[in-house]
């Protein structure tokens, strides 16, 4: 049994090490392909987890009305001194075209998952924030991100993050192979880390969308006052924020593939 697990794990990546290294190392080799196969497992779970999480996400309740959601926006922006400086879109079937067409038809698929419900989003370099109609609590975490990005060099560095996080893997997998293979069997210091490198790379973001949800939370505090029922707001959001923390560990988990596999 054990034999034909790993027989059938090393036609992928196993068969490669079998041209090139000799016999002796055959039990190793065994564990890498389990561990490649382990990987894979706990990288489907992740998935189906954050899928969870945005399921839940959709069904999860407004904590306050939509009138007061905008007056929170405004606010939000104004006390920022954004007021007039973001586009902020509560998009729905009906407006979505006007958004299509100021902003372009790249853009078509993006703005139709919103109107939908499926997303909102904030674009730094079109100043543009948009939630759903449906949904629109979730303009206040956009527009968090909007001041994020206001607020200087290191928040912006945060938010810049995201894009280089995800070269992580590549990254790892090039430094892996420039350090070249130990004789004596022991990992080098990328291949020990390179789940710890990974989560750590995505981190920023991490930390980022969270501030982000705290400046919604604060500002619907602020309006609304004592009393306030910010349960369904905080839920949602921390739905929100368990998707980034499972991206991390997607991160973490291919980063220690794309070493386990070279
Ligand atoms: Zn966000």
């Amino acid at each position: 049994m054990n034999m034909s697990v790993s027989n059938s794990l090393n036609y992928g990546h196993g068969s490669y090490y079998q041209n090139n290294y000799p016999t002796q190392t055959r039990s190793d080799e065994s564990q890498v392909a389990l561990s490649v196969a382990e990987l894979a497992g706990a990288s489907i779970l992740i998935q189906q987890a954050s899928k969870y999480l945005a399921h839940k996400l959709g069904q999860g309740d407004e904590f306050t009305s939509f009138d007061n959601v905008k007056k929170i926006s405004d606010k939000m922006l104004s006390e920022n001194g954004l007021k007039g400086k973001i586009d902020v879109g509560f998009l729905d079937d009906a407006n979505k075209i006007d958004y299509i067409k100021k902003y372009g038809s790249q853009m078509t698929d993006s703005f139709e998952t919103v109107a939908k419900g499926g997303n909102a989003f904030y674009m730094d370099g079109a100043k543009l924030a948009v939630a759903p109609k449906a949904k629109p609590s979730l303009m206040l975490h956009e527009l968090g991100h909007a001041i994020n990005a206001s607020k200087g060099k290191f928040m912006r560095f945060l938010q810049k993050s995201r894009g280089w996080a995800t070269a992580v893997p590549t990254a790892l997998l090039m430094l892996n192979g420039a350090m070249g293979q130990s004789n004596d069997g022991k990992k080098n210091f990328v291949e020990k880390n390179a789940g710890l490198i990974g989560f750590a790379a995505f981190t920023p973001t991490i930390i980022e969308e969270g501030l982000a949800s705290l400046r919604g939370v604060n500002a619907a505090k602020k309006f609304l006052g004592k009393g306030a029922k910010l349960g369904a707001l905080k839920r949602n959001y921390a739905l929100a924020w368990g998707t980034y923390i499972l991206a991390g560990l997607g991160l973490a988990l291919a980063a220690k593939q794309s070493v386990a596999s070279s």
